[in-house]
């Protein structure tokens, strides 16, 4: 039996995005199918598993876990009966090079205090202005604005007054330093753009608001990593009567009457449907509709995408107890750092990573007296011109050895087992034209009406989740893009579920 004409809505790609917008639609009453250009689901939340060894090959700090409890509730399902998540105190602790003193992050406010006492007391008595005013941003900021489309300029600068009395259209670091003078703890505070691609010195003040979660809500951790919840989502949508076909690369949207009507995947098939959702990089949008370019003129120029990362996931034969389940290490020269991946577009002269070791949290994640240890070095994209098949053995004997310097020594010859990801991999698999991690940099100029819209421009019928789109990139992001899209739809649509059968309702036009 065919699906009747009207209600089919084709989603390309299975990341967060994809997948959570599968959900609300097919209870929505929409029939939905995914094309997913790889050979599993989850984009950048895939999973790498190997000799024993499960690594998360992006994500891996869960905020926000009301956010994926949403997208299980849109589905009639709670989200305890598939993902066991757990608090992890503190979150992550930061060590700089040369220094010996760690800090300990996490949402226990006397222990930050605590640490924070430790660099500065005068910034310690700060803590409680800093958590009610990012709190504010957050409140009046985020969860106003994550929720709301921007597809029209009033919207945003209806926002503008609000958010300038914040003070939250500053820089991030500027604010920051309203409050903490110490450096170490101006960066504690400061950096947690950086996990959506953000330079701190150049995102609005609003990605306060992350750190701000943090504390207030805590880190969480997903028992078997964040693949987990993916697998579930992947396994609802079945439930629910979706379909998901891997291996399918979308290569052509097609369009008649100014509104789209399906696609064309890379092997020639032709897949009709009513509404197309694009989950990929949105600066491959224009690749897909080469006769239709964006109307992006109002933007004034081309979306700028984020830097990109060099991971490697390496499971050791044994266990590095320095390591917490997350940890930041950050060598000399923060600044120069960041200033070298994103404004400068240049190979990063100094040091700064991230790692991630679930099985100090969840022993299965390694075999037993080992570790599986994911390392992310932020690198520029490939804009930068750099050849990555000549770079990453560069770059993965400088990073390791200069971890062995700073605390795990042995840890080359411990590898058992060793994967990784490049900006090529960004590129080639999961098909972001520069090789960025994190889709478009979140800068002010970027972010709301200046993002890159949930619903197309030019066509109708053509939506977009994910990263690129409003509000932005994260999990939590890139979930909300999902509410804000099927919002749209249903207005588009009128209600909750319409079908094209019975008439055709908003801004749609019968082909
Ligand atoms: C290394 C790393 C670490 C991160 N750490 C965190 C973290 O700790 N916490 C956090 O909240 N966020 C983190 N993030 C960000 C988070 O992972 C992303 O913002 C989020 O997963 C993106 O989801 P998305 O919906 O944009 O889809 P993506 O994950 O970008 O997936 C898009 C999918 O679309 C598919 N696709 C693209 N084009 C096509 C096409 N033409 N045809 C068919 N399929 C196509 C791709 O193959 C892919 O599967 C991290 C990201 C990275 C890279």
């Amino acid at each position: 039996m065919g699906v009747p004409q009207g209600r089919r809505a084709l989603i390309v790609g299975s990341g967060f995005g994809g997948l959570s917008t599968a959900i609300r639609l097919l209870s929505d009453g929409w029939q939905v199918s995914i094309l997913e250009a790889r050979g599993e689901i989850g984009g950048r939340a895939s999973r790498i598993r190997e000799g024993g060894y499960t690594f998360d090959t992006g994500p891996s700090l869960i905020t926000m876990p009301w956010l994926f409890e949403e997208v299980f509730a849109a589905a009639g399902e709670k989200m305890s009966d598939h993902v066991t998540l757990r608090q992890l105190q503190p979150g992550y602790r930061i060590f700089w090079t040369g220094e010996d003193r760690h800090f300990d992050f996490g949402s226990d406010q006397e222990a930050l205090r605590d640490e924070m006492r430790k660099f500065s007391a005068a910034d310690a008595a700060q803590l409680d202005a800093f958590i009610a005013a990012s709190g504010d941003i957050h409140r009046k900021g985020i969860l106003v604005s994550g929720r709301q489309n921007f597809l029209k300029l009033a919207d945003f600068v209806k926002l503008l007054p609000t958010m300038a009395k914040l003070d939250a259209i500053r820089f991030l670091e500027g604010w920051v330093s309203k409050f903490f003078k110490e450096p170490h703890v101006q960066q504690a505070f400061g950096f947690h753009s950086l996990f959506i691609g953000g330079d701190p010195s150049r995102v609005p003040a609003i990605y306060s608001a992350l750190a701000y979660l943090q504390i207030a809500d805590g880190i969480w951790y997903a028992e078997g990593g964040v693949y987990s919840i993916i697998e579930a989502f992947g396994k609802i949508v079945k439930k629910m009567g979706g379909s998901i076909s891997l291996n399918s690369k979308v290569d052509q949207i097609l369009h008649r009457g100014g509104r789209a009507v399906g696609v064309r995947t890379a092997d020639g098939t032709i897949h009709d449907a009513d509404l197309v959702i694009y989950n990929g990089d949105v600066t491959a949008r224009d690749a897909l509709l080469p006769d239709l370019p964006d109307l992006f003129p109002w933007r004034l120029r081309p979306l700028r995408t984020t830097m990109s990362a060099h991971m490697m996931y390496l499971g050791t034969n044994r266990k590095f107890e320095k390591l917490l389940h997350h940890t930041l290490v950050v060598g000399d020269d923060y600044h120069g750092f960041i200033k070298d991946v994103t404004r400068d577009r240049r190979m990063p002269r100094s040091n700064a990573v991230y790692i991630h070791a679930p099985s100090r949290t969840e022993p299965a994640m390694a075999p037993e007296g080992g570790d599986s240890i994911a390392i992310l070095l932020p690198v520029p994209n490939l804009r930068s011109g750099d050849d990555w098949s000549e770079a990453e053995q560069r770059m993965r004997d400088r990073t390791l050895s200069w971890l062995e310097d700073w605390g795990l020594p042995g840890l080359r010859e411990s590898i058992v087992v060793e994967r990784s990801w490049t900006p090529l991999t960004f590129r080639d698999e999961l098909l972001a034209p520069d090789g960025n991690a994190f889709a478009v940099e979140p800068s002010l100029q970027q972010s709301a009406y200046f993002r890159h819209p949930n619903r197309d421009r030019a066509l109708s019928g053509l939506y977009y989740v994910g990263g690129g789109t409003h509000p932005g990139a994260g999990m939590p992001g890139a979930l909300l893009t999902s509410q804000v899209t099927q919002d749209l739809i249903r207005d588009d649509y009128r209600g909750p579920f319409s079908s094209r059968a019975s008439g055709p309702t908003g801004n749609l036009v019968a082909p």
